[in-house]
């Protein structure tokens, strides 16, 4: 089976050294298998995504040499490639999930989510305490009149777990390290859950590569892959790269971000560190994607997360 490999960035922003990173492994892993690259904007919260940051960030990425074979620009029998523009699909597995009796309307507020006593992940995100999970239909329907709900899915104590290939076995209890997770917000913005778990099937995606961050969204995804009737991929999650003082890279910090470095690197240079930051350049010496493709391996790349040398950029 033919290896398709997706970069799937949020544009809130101008990319840094760690989504740069993450396209760099995608391409690597599945090209050095012969395999393809899709490319899918994930805008569903347009407000923060406008297209423009979408636009740049594709004109980014083909400065750095990393390209797609399908995706915006490119087109590809699986489009279209923004997010945005794909909710009929939400829609329609959403409502397959509704057939199954697993999704019920929740009116809490943010407030009161984190006022309930549910404890907390380690990401800051509450589980769920289920204070809506057995409403009747009537107390629903009471509730609507004020507020439009979100809606979410009803997890059983189960655990799922899964092979990382390259963090290895990874599992959790949805009930307890999860709780009922969100499909869609009450505001209606279909949730990164569900949308990349029908994207990332729709677009025959046969592995997923992308920082450790998103490594515990990875038992929900497959417990959705499950009930949906799909097939997951191989998912690898590798380690996030991190400021010289330990702070997590974003993209409103202007932490790594491409903005500067592009005027005064070259996209060799830039990837030739990387590279070496994460364990596959023997130096920091500049190397194009394509020059890279000898040395890559899995192996080489370290599970713990990453700090970028003062300087190094
Ligand atoms: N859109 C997500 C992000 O930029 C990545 C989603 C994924 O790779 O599954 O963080």
């Amino acid at each position: 089976m033919e290896t398709v490999g997706r970069f799937a960035p949020s544009p809130s922003g101008r990319i840094h050294l760690g989504n740069i990173l993450c396209a760099l492994l995608v391409w690597l892993s599945a090209r050095q298998k012969g395999g393809k690259v899709v490319l899918r904007i994930e805008d569903l919260d347009t407000a923060r995504c406008p297209r423009r940051y979408a636009h740049q960030m594709e004109d980014d990425l083909r400065w750095l040499g990393l390209t797609w074979n399908q995706g915006p620009g490119v087109g590809g029998p699986d489009g279209p490639y923004y997010q945005s523009e794909r909710t009929a699909l939400y829609q329609a597995a959403l409502e397959k999930l509704e057939q199954k009796g697993l999704v019920y309307p929740c009116f809490c507020t943010r407030a009161e989510l984190h006022a309930a006593s549910a404890p907390h992940r380690e990401d800051g995100q509450v589980v769920y305490a289920g204070t809506c999970r057995n409403l009747t239909a009537a107390e629903a329907a009471e509730k609507a009149k004020k507020r439009p709900p979100a809606l979410r899915l009803r997890v059983p104590e189960e655990s799922w777990g899964f092979a990382d290939g390259h963090l290895g076995a990874y599992e959790e209890s949805l009930a307890r390290d999860c709780g009922d997770f969100l499909l869609r917000r009450s505001d209606g913005m279909f949730a990164y859950q569900l949308a990349v778990v029908v994207d990332d099937a729709a677009m025959g995606v046969t592995e997923v590569v992308r920082g450790a961050d998103l490594l515990d969204s990875t038992p929900r995804q497959l417990y959705l892959y499950d009930l949906l009737g799909l097939t997951p991929p191989c998912f690898y999650h590798f380690p996030l790269l991190l400021t010289a003082d330990g702070r997590r890279l974003s993209k409103r910090n202007a932490d790594a971000g491409l903005d500067a470095l592009r005027d005064r690197s070259s996209a060799p240079e830039i990837l030739g560190k990387l590279a070496y930051l994460a364990g596959f350049n023997p130096s920091a010496e500049p190397r194009t994607a394509k020059e890279l493709l000898a040395d890559f391996r899995w192996e080489k790349v370290p599970t713990e997360d990453i700090r970028i040398p003062e300087g190094l950029f």
